[in-house]
């Protein structure tokens, strides 16, 4: 059986219910939600501490309380949330196969926006080596475990990461009635904002350990301990426990996108992206953390919105695929940006910003754009460029760019 939308979003996160309930008011015909979980909400619906909804929604909520507050908005704008419902693959340029208790079909759209969503890289993909024991969660199979199963985790646990999703991870454990023993960050100071880190020291009584890494995790049947290297000295040394959680360390949740043979970022592993977040294929766009890993679920919400003007636009007569344009590109010790593409006379990214990614600490980067060996603009910024967290550049750094010059360079000159 085929199902012909105007709108298909998949993804039912932060990102997908933002743009459904942004585009569901303004198209003429059915906008559909495929969610492959039994709720829609996405990683909020399992995160039961406070702090989202700020930039979106302008006041903090839970988690839970979030997701609840989304799915109601699309739901009552009028898009259709299917749940149990996951898209599995495509039979055309705008064709998805779909799979849910109901059976099998497909679902052709005018336009579709893939919200997808990233992942934790879990311990084998972290090459972690040692025994292979139970007891190693990512923060997401964690929250699964506690907040939606009710099942017990253990008594001592090692951290690995101090991003904010660490703290999350922490909490977490405390309410299962784990201890955390110990953090470790690769880093030589925790990712986290000090505003998260340091109450969270004092409060939980977190010992975080920089510039260290779990270098083995011991154990037969349970975790029984890890190996943790200091990186300055080369020292190990053993700590006992019986719960590891690895956090951080994302990636987007791309298979679509591969399996679609639309062009992906090799930087961000998200898809190739302009400033509307068109990709490469016309007619498909992308929001939210399938377009690098990772942000806060505010600003995946707010690229939901962004990404319905587009769609919209496509729906009314088309709009080019990311594939036109000059190309941004980032300088070492940036990493990644995203987008990818953009014109000078088009539109801005979401909330004006370019996002990048720096492997080194910087108190107040100057950010420089360069074009064919020339510096084309400068500027420094009053917030720090740190590892671990997503880092925001004005894009009117690059509005003066030549359109006919070449690739545009991000960069961070000491
Ligand atoms: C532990 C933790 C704590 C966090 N704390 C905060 C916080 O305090 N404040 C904050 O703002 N942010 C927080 N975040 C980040 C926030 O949760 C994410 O930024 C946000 O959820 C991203 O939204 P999204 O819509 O892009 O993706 P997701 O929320 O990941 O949603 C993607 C959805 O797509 C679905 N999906 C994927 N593939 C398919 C498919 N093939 N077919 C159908 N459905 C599919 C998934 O099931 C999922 O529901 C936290 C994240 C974690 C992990």
């Amino acid at each position: 059986m085929n199902e012909h939308v105007r709108v298909a979003v998949v993804g039912g996160g932060p990102a997908g219910l933002t743009a459904a309930a942004a585009l569901a008011p303004r198209v003429d015909g059915p906008v559909l939600v495929l969610e492959r979980e039994a709720r829609t909400g996405g990683i909020p619906r399992h995160s039961d501490h406070t702090g989202y909804g700020i930039r979106d929604l302008h006041r903090c909520l839970s988690g839970p309380a979030y997701a609840r507050r989304l799915t109601a908005m699309a739901s009552s704008a009028g898009a259709r949330l299917e749940t149990e419902a996951m898209v599995t693959g495509w039979a055309g340029d705008r064709t998805l196969e779909v799979t849910s208790p109901r059976g099998r079909r497909t679902v052709t759209a005018d336009a579709i926006v893939l919200a997808t969503g990233a992942r934790e890289r879990p311990r084998p993909a972290r090459l972690i080596p040692g025994d292979r024991p139970d007891g190693v969660y990512t923060t997401g199979q964690l929250q699964n475990l506690v907040h939606l199963h009710h099942r017990p985790v253990g008594r001592r646990a090692v951290v690995i990461g101090a991003e904010l999703v660490s703290w999350s991870a922490v909490l977490t454990l405390r309410e299962a009635g784990c201890r955390t023993v110990l953090m470790t960050s690769e880093f030589d100071r925790p990712e986290a904002y000090a505003a998260f880190h340091l109450p969270g020291r004092l409060a939980f009584g977190v010992p975080v350990r920089t510039r260290t890494r779990v270098v083995a995790i011991h154990g037969k049947g349970r975790v029984s301990a890890v190996d943790v290297e200091d990186l300055r000295t080369g020292r190990r040394r053993r700590v006992a426990c019986d719960t590891v959680v690895t956090t951080g360390d994302w990636i987007p949740d791309h298979e679509l996108v591969r399996s679609a043979g639309i062009v992906l970022d090799a930087a961000t592993l998200g898809p190739r992206i302009d400033t509307t977040l068109a990709t490469s294929r016309p007619g498909v766009f992308a929001a939210g953390n399938l377009l690098h890993p990772v942000d806060t679920a505010d600003v995946a919400a707010l690229d939901g919105r962004h990404v319905a003007a587009a769609a919209l636009a496509h729906l009314a007569g088309g709009v080019a695929p990311a594939t036109s344009g000059l190309e941004l590109v980032a300088d070492a010790p940036l990493r990644w940006v995203a987008p990818q593409v953009f014109r000078t006379d088009g539109p801005p990214p979401p909330r004006g910003r370019i996002l990048a990614w720096t492997t080194e600490y910087r108190a107040f980067p100057r950010v420089t754009a360069t074009q064919d060996g020339r510096v084309i603009a400068a500027t420094r910024l009053a917030w720090p460029a740190a590892p671990g967290r997503v880092f925001r550049i004005p894009f009117t750094l690059v509005r003066n760019a030549d359109p006919a010059g070449g690739p545009v360079h991000l960069g961070l000159p000491d």
